[in-house]
């Protein structure tokens, strides 16, 4: 294998001992740039200019472009504006937030704080999924209590003497609160219900003000950017994927975990850092970004280069980066019974293909598993998925659909054996 650059921006801090405190985040040269932002040698406009250089896509799994984003939000409204950073990471696969936010809290804090001196914000919000209540976000309210206490946050900060709150705020364990306006309506304390787009949350965010959203790992991209440079961080990924990626690796691997490295490294790399596919098994396929995206087989898998636009060629998406290593062993129609389960029970219900659709999903891949099929239940459920894409107010219903579409088209034979012998 050949060398590569790991944990150089968000996972930099890993190694140290205690890397979570402010002393050792500031050893690593952790606030210079928010240092120098306070000092007022920085402005708003050269930051979201140095993030655009940068390349740096939403690291969420959408892979919009950041700098272009923040450049949304109205320039002339001298009303409230918002920030919130969506740590709500709870798509089957992915674990790679939940690092960052252990290990290296005040990179998070300095790139929100950054984002909102770019864009007029004097509030943000980090909204953590419910079940991070015991490590992480006691980590980042200890984060938060020693930036405050070294008066990088609150009132009057700094030279330019700006005004800045950032809030850790905890859900209550809903998937459909990582949707970005279903978490502003938890954010508000209402039930998490997504919201109909347009408006969109540039212009009609959190308490119906202008708000920007990005992921824990967008944020924390930011102060390393500024540091060393938008060309240094676009030159490590390919060309229109800059920076780095953390993949979260899991399944049937010898070394599960997360690893960060340039976008555009090859996916037989990755499997080498994780040890290869584990009891010398040979690979069958490869979720590669998490459960909702769609199933690529392993002759694809093997000669993929793991960046978002190669992804989207072979009809995959490079999601969060989760990837989910299946070995030869695996019962295909089994596992995506498992998946569809999973979106049936987290759809919200507003919309009829995505709350009935889900359902119907589950149940014609359970009776396919249970004996209970026959060889038109396959085509029923090729409809009911292509019925539900693109029809709902938020993404979750093709996110329930991708998979199956996905597992038909390269597994239908196995539905198909399943369905011959009964279940078996
Ligand atoms: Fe709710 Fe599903 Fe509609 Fe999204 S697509 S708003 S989860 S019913």
């Amino acid at each position: 294998m050949s060398e590569i650059l790991l944990n150089q921006v968000c996972y930099r801090t890993l190694g140290v001992s205690e890397p979570w405190t402010l002393e050792r985040y500031c050893n690593l040269g952790g606030y210079s740039t928010w240092k120098a932002i306070l000092a007022g040698q920085w402005t708003p406009e050269k930051v979201v200019a140095e993030v655009q250089a940068s390349g740096l896509r939403g690291r969420g799994g959408a892979g919009f472009p950041s700098g272009l984003k923040w450049s949304f939000l109205p320039q002339h409204d001298t009303g409230p504006k918002y920030l919130v950073c969506n740590a709500d990471e709870s798509e089957p696969g992915a674990f790679k937030d939940r690092d960052i936010l252990r290990f290296n809290p005040h990179q998070i804090i300095e790139g929100i704080a950054i984002g909102a001196f770019a864009m007029h914000a004097q509030t943000a919000y980090i909204y953590l999924r419910g079940e991070f209540a015991e490590e992480e976000y006691v980590r980042i309210e200890l984060a938060l209590e020693e930036a405050y206490s070294n008066g990088w946050l609150g009132q009057k900060c700094g030279d330019i003497g700006l005004d800045l709150e950032i809030h850790a705020v905890l859900g209550a364990g809903a998937y459909i609160c990582g949707e970005e306006t279903a978490l502003m309506e938890s954010l508000e304390g209402k039930r998490g219900l997504p919201r109909f787009k347009p408006p969109f949350p540039a212009n009609y965010g959190v308490f119906g003000r202008p708000t920007n959203i990005n992921n824990v790992e967008t944020y924390a991209s930011v102060p390393v950017i500024l540091e060393k440079g938008a060309k240094w961080f676009s030159e490590l990924g390919t060309p229109k994927n800059g920076g780095t990626k953390i993949f979260s690796i899991s399944g049937h691997v010898n070394r599960p975990g997360n690893y960060e490295v340039p976008l555009g490294t090859p996916f037989k790399t990755l499997l080498d850092l994780a040890g290869g596919v584990w009891k010398n098994r040979s690979l069958k396929a490869v979720i590669p970004g998490g459960s909702s995206t769609p199933v690529l087989p392993a002759q694809v898998a093997l000669d993929l280069v793991m960046d978002y636009d190669h992804l989207s060629a072979v009809g995959s998406f490079l999601g969060s980066g989760s990837i989910i290593v299946l070995d030869e062993t695996v019962d295909m129609p089994a596992l995506l019974e498992r998946i569809s389960v999973f979106y049936m029970r987290e759809s919200c219900g507003q919309c009829s293909p995505c709350r009935e659709g889900t359902g119907w999903l589950w149940r014609l891949i359970r009776r396919v598993n249970a004996g209970q099929a026959d060889l038109s239940d396959l085509k029923t459920i090729d409809r009911v998925a292509a019925q539900m894409m693109g029809k709902t107010i938020c993404a979750l219903a093709d996110a329930a659909a991708m998979p199956v579409l996905a597992f038909l088209k390269h597994f239908r034979a196995e539905f198909e054996q399943k369905i011959l012998k009964g279940g078996v």
